[in-house]
């Protein structure tokens, strides 16, 4: 579904990511770790666009991202084309970006009435379930600041799946929550890779790597230093860096 060839991103005179290659296949969750400042983020936000790439090739479902391929050249993509790529993409942030003045089920539906263009009962009705999905049906009338961090990062994983996304990209979406509310939104992400969802997950959390993860790859620097199964990396890890940083998550 997803496959980075050689991609690489600088800010200025700071190169942040220094060839990247990695594939995700149909199905399979991702977990992207590493220290702080190793472009986890920059890497996700190349793949939904919200950065473009300096070098390389970035193929979402076989869709060179930002370009399309024809009569044999490369052409970049207008925004409304890029737009529409994005759309099958969704991404899910550490602060959780709901609108403030909207209720639960307002924020799910929002983007289908409005980018989808579905009828408001149909989006109403599709929002109820993703809400009931990740276990708010309850509280769709709430707005967002009576709900916990927990209760609202789960309305924002319900509002990025009304897009029907074939991807969906996490960015520490348990790094702002306290404890006790981590456990929640872990869940539904879960049941969300049970069901098949295409995911590549940033996370601190090794237990979750270790349990939901097909893959675990290990940046740093920029680069991709290991990657393989979690059971492979987390158990005998190759390289000095790799045992080093996970030696100070765990
Ligand atoms: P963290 O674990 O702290 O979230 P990260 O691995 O996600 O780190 P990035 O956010 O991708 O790292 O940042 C990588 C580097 O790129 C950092 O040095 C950061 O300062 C720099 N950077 C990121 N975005 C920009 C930007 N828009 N302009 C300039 N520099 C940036
Ligand atoms: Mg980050």
């Amino acid at each position: 579904v997803v496959r980075a060839e050689g991609v690489h991103k600088s800010f200025g005179r700071t190169e942040v990511l220094k060839g990247i290659d990695l594939s995700v296949s149909a199905g399979e969750v991702m977990c992207l770790v590493g220290p702080s400042g190793s472009g986890k983020s920059t890497f996700l936000r190349c793949i939904n666009r919200l950065e473009r790439i300096d070098a390389g090739r970035l193929y979402v479902r076989d869709q060179l991202i930002g370009y399309e391929e024809r009569d044999g050249r490369v052409h970049e993509l207008d925004d409304a084309a890029v737009a529409r790529q994005r759309r099958g993409i969704g991404m899910v942030f550490q602060r959780f970006n709901l609108f403030p003045h909207m209720t639960a089920l307002q924020n799910v539906m929002e983007a289908p009435v409005q980018v989808r263009k579905e009828s408001r009962a149909e989006a109403e009705e599709r929002a109820r379930s993703l809400l009931a999905r990740v276990g708010l049906a309850d509280r769709a009338h709430s707005y967002p600041s009576q709900l916990s961090g927990g209760q609202q990062q789960r309305v924002a994983i319900a509002r990025a799946l009304a897009m029907r996304p074939e991807l969906m990209l996490f960015d520490e979406p348990t790094s702002a929550l306290d404890p006790e509310l981590v456990g929640e939104v872990l869940d539904v992400m879960r049941g969300l890779a049970d069901d098949g969802m295409t995911m590549i997950v940033v996370t601190h959390e090794m237990g979750f790597a270790r349990e939901v993860g097909d893959s675990l790859v290990f940046m740093d620097g920029g680069v991709v230093v290991e990657s393989g199964t979690p059971a492979d990396v987390l158990g005998s890890p190759r390289h000095g860096r790799t045992r080093s940083f996970l030696g100070k998550v765990r």
